[in-house]
């Protein structure tokens, strides 16, 4: 079910497996950072993960119950795939290795994924549908998100991480129905900047719906645009000036 891989070779290069880890631990600190300042959390809810470069089966998360905002490079947690936290001083929370870890094993080609309870998500979720290709960013996700149609309480079992990550498929997005959104990456890069768009996007379409009937891009545009907007190279440059600012803004981070 994995897709053919596309290009990566924009993707930087490490002399070390050490390197590699520092840096994807780096983008992900930064990156709840940017989920606390747009304000995605919700209590303990949430989660963004990176697997490691070198144990494929394990990845990297933030500890459970800590406020996105205050974490760093330092409180990282990372847990194996038994659930087991094999680094780190910290619980995991079990939504999160719940989904994660059958959505990282059922996405070999994955490298991050991140899911919260954020406002416009949830709201949209709710409604049991896809996004329409509505506007020039939203054509992101045209033919490149999956709806997950139940809900059953909190997802703490393995067999509907399973069911979520079928639900996923190859694409890069996949809406929890009554729950909110979850994106994927060949880059923590990638799969936040996805999820921040993906919020914004449903926002758009709730405001659209809500004032009047939008216009619907047709098929072949939307199709043409998300080549433009929604490719793994784009989705990683959309990033950068959010890893700018984050880094300038809370050097703490590195910590
Ligand atoms: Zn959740």
């Amino acid at each position: 079910m994995t897709a053919l891989l596309p290009d990566l070779s924009f993707l930087p290069n490490f002399d070390s497996i050490e390197e590699e880890r520092l840096h994807r631990k780096q983008r992900l600190a930064a990156s709840f950072r940017l989920f606390g300042k747009f304000g995605f959390d919700e209590g303990v809810a949430g989660h963004i993960t990176v697997r490691d470069p070198e144990h494929l089966d394990r990845f990297w998360v933030n500890p459970f119950g800590m406020n996105f905002k205050h974490i760093r490079v330092s409180d990282l947690i990372c847990v194996d795939h038994t659930g087991t936290v094999v680094e780190g001083n910290a619980l995991v929370n079990g939504a999160a290795f719940a989904i994660h870890s059958q959505v990282h094993a059922a996405r070999p080609d994955v490298i991050a994924a991140a899911h919260s309870h954020s406002l416009h998500g949830k709201a949209w979720s709710s409604l049991g549908r896809k996004l329409d290709p509505i506007t020039q960013d939203a054509c992101a996700f045209f033919e490149d998100h999956g709806l997950f149609d139940d809900f059953t309480g909190v997802v703490l079992d393995l067999d509907e991480g399973k069911r979520i990550g079928a639900s996923l498929a190859d694409n890069k997005a996949v809406i929890l129905r009554n729950h909110g959104l979850l994106t994927v990456g060949h880059s923590v890069d990638a799969a936040v900047w996805s999820f921040i768009t993906m919020e914004r996007s449903c926002q758009a379409q709730l405001l659209a719906e809500a004032a009047g009937t939008p216009v619907i891009i047709p098929d072949e545009m939307a199709r043409k645009t998300y080549k433009q907007v929604g490719s793994p190279i784009a989705c990683y440059y959309s990033f950068q000036p959010l890893w700018d600012m984050i880094t300038r803004e809370q050097p703490d981070l590195f910590e």
